[in-house]
């Protein structure tokens, strides 16, 4: 059996089980059911709030072949890539090293390159975490 690190393997994987956030989670699936989704999030505030893993949700959200669905499978391709921070689509920035001209010189190079997979070319397809 494989080691996982406890913060890959207890991190919540549905805004359900996203405890204490409900006005964050519950805000974001709304406006995934309403097709009301904003260009660009940013999720803001202290050390294991849930910042990251609310970005991760709903990137898995809009990227779901099921998807944009606020109950992101967790089982396709998309999902498992982004849950194991290999997709190819969503690409992590640890906003407290990366906050320099030339690393939002490389952000924007980064982001014009178009999206791998076949299902989303949609640029609004984007989450952010500060950290
Ligand atoms: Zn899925």
């Amino acid at each position: 059996m494989s080691y996982q690190v406890i913060a890959r393997k207890w991190r919540p994987q549905t805004f359900k089980d996203l405890v204490g956030q409900q006005h964050v989670t519950e805000t974001l699936a709304n406006a995934i059911r309403n097709d009301r989704v904003a260009h660009a999030y940013i999720f803001s505030g202290a050390r294991g709030v849930g910042k990251t893993t609310a970005a991760r949700i709903l990137a898995k959200a809009m990227n779901c072949v099921k998807g944009p669905t606020p109950e992101p499978c967790g089982e396709c391709d998309s999902c498992k890539e982004i849950a194991a921070g290999t997709s190819l689509d969503v690409i992590e920035i640890d906003a407290a090293s990366n906050r320099g001209i030339d690393q939002i010189r490389e952000l924007r190079e980064m982001v014009r390159a178009c999206s791998f997979s076949k299902q989303s070319s949609d640029p609004r397809r984007s989450t952010h975490a500060d950290g």
